[in-house]
């Protein structure tokens, strides 16, 4: 897995976010996998092999959740 720097982290989500109500980089969301209360905007983006990317827990690579792991606070 390859980490991705998105320099525009809202445009980035609103292209990518594969639900609807798509979040505000300012708001807080708790990861099932850590536990944790993380801000959306520090979010991670990693490539696998095939390109495909996805939208990773902000404390990847120890944390492998990803958005649908995320939880209204
Ligand atoms: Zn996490």
């Amino acid at each position: 897995m390859k980490e991705i720097e998105i320099k525009d982290k809202q445009k980035y989500l609103d292209e990518n976010y594969i639900f609807e109500d798509i979040p505000e980089v300012s708001d807080r969301k708790r990861c099932l996998h850590c536990g944790e209360i993380i801000v959306v905007g520090n979010y991670k983006v990693y490539a696998n092999e095939q390109g495909d990317e996805y939208i990773y827990c902000p404390n990847a690579p120890e944390c492998d959740g990803t958005i649908i792991d995320w939880m209204d606070v």
